[in-house]
């Protein structure tokens, strides 16, 4: 009994199809709504009991198109701004069917598709000046790529021991600042360490960490004997898209011997813009860097990656001499230390196929311009709201993310209406977030699709909601 096809001709034919059928999708995005609610019945109909008979793929294609398809994220329209999401690109798609097809396990062995994921590492660490004894890995996204580099870290602190006897009776602290991504709180609790041990430092006017403060919470620490081992900077926070000193953080953090990781999950691929890249000074100076190739690069989702500066001390945190994967210099065992001696994912899939395409394809200048543009969207998009006396700009723009209001009365409650009328109505689709205790629209461009049509599109929806809903609460 085998799963392949009884008739490979139907198969071929009904395939092309459903190729052809995502190739129109994405030529045509644009004509669609970037989201809509997913109705009752939709939800209703999709509810079904384990398939015990076989159906045929034409079937669960016909499903996909009419219940799947039409009630997407919207991340991949022009109009979407919300959170920090990539778009993806027709070339990802293509590379992900082609990974698909293989169906490689990269968590080890001798074979090419690990030959391509290091030369994706090779580019990497180019990309940051890091040496070539530099490990990495691709992972499902920033979140696990902090997390594997504050295990790293702990490890550097407490030496191998702690592997065995776990963190108990530590005395470590780790600093990031209130801006941070919630994943690094999340990585203190999830390695052990705890959240009690973070110490989130204040930003500045600019939301990026408060040196002096740093300085000092380092000081009061290493007074009370505890032992401060890890700083995460940020390059892109998620609420405006701040970037840290890093080259501070990274001179304290070389002062005290503490490891200085960068959190730069959208933010760092900024390297690849020669415009950006001077924001991002200092990067080049971390121990560890966690980012994501399917944000700002574009590349389908999922590809995290984390880059570790000193190889062995990452091979030291995951190697396992596990018998039964011995390791041997000839046949497909060869070819060790294996990427899953470098993190906690035995079976790993080949993410690096479609970052390999993403950028053989397009190349890095063109990606970086693609990144810039986002940027210079993104201030264009601040001269608009200058231009319309209801809007008001709500923090500074460092990158690509703009946090603005509604003036009226009430603006929390009427600016909250505004982002879901914006979100069903289809036409731009931002998200909210609180800027010094006030809610504001926030929109954060990453797409490589959106343009300055698209941004357009946004203020003026902005505005005539705004209007109505200003109106109908003051009646
Ligand atoms: C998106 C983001 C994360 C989380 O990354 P995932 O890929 O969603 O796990 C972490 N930090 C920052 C700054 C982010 O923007």
């Amino acid at each position: 009994m085998t799963l392949d096809p009884d008739n490979w001709q139907d198969f071929r034919a009904q395939s092309h199809r459903m190729l052809d059928d995502m190739l129109d999708y994405q030529q045509h995005l644009r004509e669609r709504p970037v989201w809509q609610p997913i109705p009752a019945s939709a939800r209703e109909a999709f509810k079904a009991a384990l398939p015990h008979a076989p159906g045929t793929l034409a079937d669960a294609h016909a499903t996909f198109l009419q219940s799947i398809l039409p009630y997407g994220p919207g991340n991949s329209h022009p109009g979407f701004f919300g959170w920090v999401q990539g778009g993806g690109t027709p070339v990802g798609m293509m590379a992900e069917l082609l990974a698909a097809g293989l169906n490689a396990n990269l968590g080890g062995r001798d074979q090419m598709p690990i030959v391509v994921e290091q030369q994706v590492l090779q580019w990497v660490r180019e990309l940051f000046g890091f040496p070539a004894d530099a490990s990495g890995l691709f992972v499902t996204g920033a979140s696990m790529a902090n997390m594997i580099a504050l295990l790293v870290a702990r490890t550097r602190a407490l030496g191998a021991p702690v592997r065995e006897r776990g963190v108990h009776g530590h005395r470590l602290v780790a600093y990031t600042s209130a801006g941070a991504h919630g994943c690094i709180a999340q990585a203190m609790d999830l390695t052990g360490i705890g959240f009690d041990a973070l110490r989130r430092i204040p930003e500045n006017a600019n939301f990026e960490m408060d040196i002096a403060l740093l300085e000092r919470a380092i000081d009061a620490d290493i007074a009370a004997g505890l032992q401060p081992f890890f700083i995460a900077g940020t390059a892109g926070t998620v609420d405006v898209g701040a970037v840290d000193d890093l080259a501070a953080i990274a001179g304290i953090a070389a002062r005290h011997g503490i490891w200085f990781h960068v959190d730069g999950a959208y933010g760092a691929l900024g390297m690849l813009s020669p415009e950006i890249a001077p924001q991002l000074a200092g990067i080049e100076l971390a121990d560890s860097i966690a980012f994501d190739f399917h944000k700002w690069g574009q590349v389908p989702y999922d590809a995290g990656f984390v880059i570790v500066r000193d190889g062995r001390q990452h091979l030291d945190t995951f190697a396992s001499p596990a018998a039964y994967l011995r390791r041997e210099t000839r046949g497909m065992a060869a070819g060790s230390p294996w990427p899953c001696d470098f993190g906690p994912d035995l079976s790993r899939g080949f993410r690096a196929l479609k970052t390999w395409f993403t950028l053989t394809v397009y190349g890095s200048d063109q990606l970086g311009r693609m990144i810039a543009d986002t940027c210079a969207l993104a201030r264009y998009l601040v001269q608009q709201i200058a231009l319309h006396p209801v809007l008001e700009l709500m923090a500074p723009v460092a990158l690509n993310i703009v946090c603005f209001r509604y003036r009226c009365a009430d603006p929390d409650r009427i600016n909250a209406a505004i982002a879901v009328d914006l979100q069903e109505s289809g036409i731009a689709a931002p998200s909210i977030t609180t800027v010094h205790g006030q809610l504001v629209l926030r929109a954060a461009i990453v797409n490589h699709r959106t343009t300055a049509a698209d941004v357009d599109a946004l203020i003026h929806a902005t505005v005539s909601f705004g209007a109505a809903r200003c109106t109908s609460s003051e009646s």
